[in-house]
């Protein structure tokens, strides 16, 4: 037996069918906001992530699946969503006539070397979005609000933790604090963390190795190198968030893993007590200096991504109510080959008419029919006769009244509108 590759998953079954509903939640609340669903490839030029994410994060560093195709091109599964969105953005030239936003959404797999653990595998997939070409301050509360209420709809509880990184210079100051913080007792860090204090110190913050080492709790808080301009644009952001009723705290340690955020960064975690630990579902935040970064005009941008995987493993664990539809309409049961051809003729004409209509296709008995129909959960059944076949007729049972009614083959579709 050829096993499947370590930290990927097989989906079938009732977790295919939770994993459908969370999408279809996605596009609704995508649609509302007024985001346009979006593809690109899976596979990307490994440079893209190399000046996107950046050459120290540990995405690039150690968790990229890197290969070279036939003809030499170095290509790489790609490890987040973000990067291929600004690329096609720049190669498709979006940003020409910016009159609105640009506002997109995508779904799909990503790629990471990581070690398989529960909440983390190889490929997992992300819902995330992006607001491209505005500046504003409302546009950083439309992300955080677009990101809450996904996960309010599909019934978590959650809070989102924000911290602002700043504008450039507010960046830097932060980052010579850290550099000044850190460099006295570098030697009680790991070693990723001594090669992260020159290269890129907020990464330090993030280490997840380092996490608990008494050095972080006393570290600078990002708010206390905020240049007046980025101060007041997170004020801002906090009355819009409190217009909006969001469920928000300040978490001043949190920078996230990639380079390219400034500004606002998020981050969504579950706020039920009955988890053990406290659970990322998703994290976003504004990248100003990305599009041109990869080569683009300077343009501003805000975005988001979702882990789907966990967002499902927290809803199991919580014992969300997933709004799935496990049975069918109507079951068609037949007892000859002349009957058998008027279910053939009922399964087009009733699922075109929007019914979800089933039969038997094993040569089973009345009986094992009737099993089938209850395995289906149908909620009406015909069954056919002779008798009332020759009047073009079928009889109609109520599977859970139990009420069988004759009905004319041609008033099937209006009886089920009515009754369904
Ligand atoms: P990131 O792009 O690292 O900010 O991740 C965004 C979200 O994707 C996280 O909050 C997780 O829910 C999810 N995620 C990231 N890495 C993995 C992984 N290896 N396996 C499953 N989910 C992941």
């Amino acid at each position: 037996m050829i096993a499947k590759p370590k930290g990927t998953n097989d989906i079938y079954g009732l977790d295919a069918k939770k994993r459908k509903y969370v999408f279809e939640v996605i596009d609704a609340i995508c649609e509302k906001y007024n985001y346009v669903y979006m593809e690109t490839p899976i596979f990307e030029s490994s440079e893209l992530f190399h000046r996107s994410v950046g050459e120290t994060s540990d995405i690039v560093t150690k968790e990229t699946y890197d290969f070279k195709d036939r003809s030499d091109r170095n290509l790489t599964l790609r490890p987040e969503g973000t990067a291929g969105i600004i690329r096609s953005f720049i190669e498709n030239k979006m940003y020409g006539n910016l009159t609105e936003p640009v506002k997109v959404y995508y779904n799909g797999p990503m790629f990471r070397y990581e070690r398989p653990q529960s909440g983390r595998s190889r490929q997992f997939t992300q819902f995330g979005f992006e607001l491209i070409g505005t500046d504003d301050v409302l546009s950083d509360a439309e992300a955080i609000s677009l990101a809450y209420n996904t996960y309010r709809l599909l019934g978590l509880d959650v809070v989102v933790e924000i911290n602002s990184l700043g504008d450039k210079e507010s960046r830097d100051r932060y980052r010579k604090a850290l550099i000044d913080y850190f460099s006295p007792n570098i030697d009680s860090l790991c070693e990723d963390c001594r090669d992260r204090l020159l290269k890129n110190p907020l990464r330090i913050l993030d280490c997840k190795v380092d996490k608990d080492n008494g050095l972080m709790k006393n570290a600078p808080s990002t708010l206390d190198y905020l240049n007046e301009e980025s101060k007041s644009r997170y004020e801002k952001l906090k009355e819009y968030l409190d217009l909006m009723d969001i469920n928000y705290k300040e978490n001043t340690k949190l920078v996230r893993g990639l380079d390219y955020y400034n500004h606002i960064v998020f981050e969504i975690i579950s706020t039920s007590d009955k988890l053990p630990s406290k659970i990322a579902l998703g994290g976003g935040g504004r990248y100003n200096g990305l599009v041109s970064e990869l080569g683009g005009p300077e343009t501003p941008g805000v975005g988001f991504a979702m882990g789907i995987e966990r967002t499902l493993q927290v809803m199991d664990e919580l014992e969300v109510n997933f709004d799935i539809k496990d049975n069918i309409d109507i079951y068609i049961m037949y007892g000859n080959d002349n009957e058998k051809d008027t279910a053939c003729y009922l399964l087009q004409e009733l699922r075109m008419n929007g019914f979800i209509a089933e039969t038997d296709y094993m040569n089973k008995s009345f009986k094992n029919q009737f099993k089938s129909s209850d395995r289906y959960k149908a909620k009406y059944l015909i069954i056919m006769n002779d008798e009332n076949l020759k009047d073009y007729k079928v009889c109609v049972k109520d599977n859970s009244t139990k009420e069988e009614e004759i009905v004319n083959i041609n008033d099937l579709v209006d009886y089920f509108d009515m009754h369904i």
